[in-house]
């Protein structure tokens, strides 16, 4: 049975009687409006735990644009359905004022990996998401927690967290779930008009064909034009980044021995759309 906990008063005890029985505790944090790709996170976690938490919080402190974050689609009851199809233990969503209450002022904040790229685009927004991710794990007492990789850079700050803060959860990266066209499924790709809609999957195309060209020993800086020039031609009104970056670092690379990733942000029908790949 999947039971809606809304605060954290209530979660303790639950996740307290499953650690008495020896139980392993998985959770996936969301911002809501799931699709397929936070799905196959909830069942990539019953695969590996005994309970899983699925997390869902529209969290205001990673919001750097308050359009945005006005304009997040919220569709709870549908989440909800989503999540008891695919048998999560617990569907917690707190409210803004039981994540920050009165008083909050202590705030996480990763380098290095946190500044370049989204970091630069969004200032604030990672802190946010190492807070309320910490608080999440915090909160929830998880053994593993579970990612997308369609979000690579966050994930890299969260592997970096736990790591310097000796956080005891485990962090699972898992692969970007894409639609036929190769766009990775997003909350955000309801904003798009039917128009955007029929050409989103150029972006997935375009940085395809940059990685396969730069694997092939095309020039880095030539291949990333060309799929800017692919995006513009298609109708994206803003290519925002392509960048080529050392996977973990996210610092610019040449060094061909170490794992690579080609990561952009563009923008197409006043939406701002994030993808990644392996070089
Ligand atoms: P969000 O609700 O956008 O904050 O995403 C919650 C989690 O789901 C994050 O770890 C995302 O990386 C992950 N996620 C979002 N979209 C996808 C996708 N298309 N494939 C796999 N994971 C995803």
């Amino acid at each position: 049975m999947t039971q809606i906990i809304r605060t954290v008063a209530e979660l303790r005890p639950i996740v307290r009687g499953w650690k008495a029985a020896a139980e392993s505790v998985g959770v996936v944090p969301t911002m809501g409006a799931l699709h397929d790709g936070h799905l196959s996170l909830a069942r990539r976690g019953k695969k590996e735990c005994e309970r899983v938490i699925t997390t869902i919080f529209v969290n205001p402190m990673q919001f750097n644009n308050p359009d945005d974050l006005k304009k997040y689609p919220r569709t709870e009851e549908a989440d909800v359905a989503l999540l008891t199809s695919v048998g999560v233990d617990v569907v917690f969503i707190p409210a803004p004022d039981e994540v920050y209450p009165e008083g909050f002022i202590t705030t996480v904040s990763v380098g290095g990996v946190s500044e370049p790229l989204e970091g630069r685009m969004r200032p604030g927004h990672f802190d946010g998401v190492a807070t309320v991710v910490s608080k999440l794990f915090g909160m929830t007492e998880a053994n593993r927690g579970y990612f997308g990789q369609k979000d690579w850079q966050q994930l890299q700050v969260v592997l970096r967290l736990v790591r310097d803060l000796n956080l005891p959860v485990t962090v699972v990266g898992c692969e970007t779930i894409r639609e036929g066209d190769g766009l990775a499924m997003s909350s955000r790709n309801v904003r798009l008009t039917a128009q955007g809609r029929a050409v989103a999957g150029v972006l997935y195309a375009a940085i395809a064909a940059a990685a396969d060209d730069i694997r092939a020993g095309q020039s880095d800086r030539m291949a990333i034009r060309e799929a800017a020039e692919k995006l513009r031609s298609a109708g994206f009104e803003r290519v925002e980044y392509i960048e080529l970056r050392d996977a973990e670092t996210l610092m610019p690379s040449d060094d061909t021995r170490r794992p690579r990733r080609m990561l952009a942000a563009v923008w197409l029908d006043g939406v701002r759309l994030i993808d990644n790949i392996p070089v």
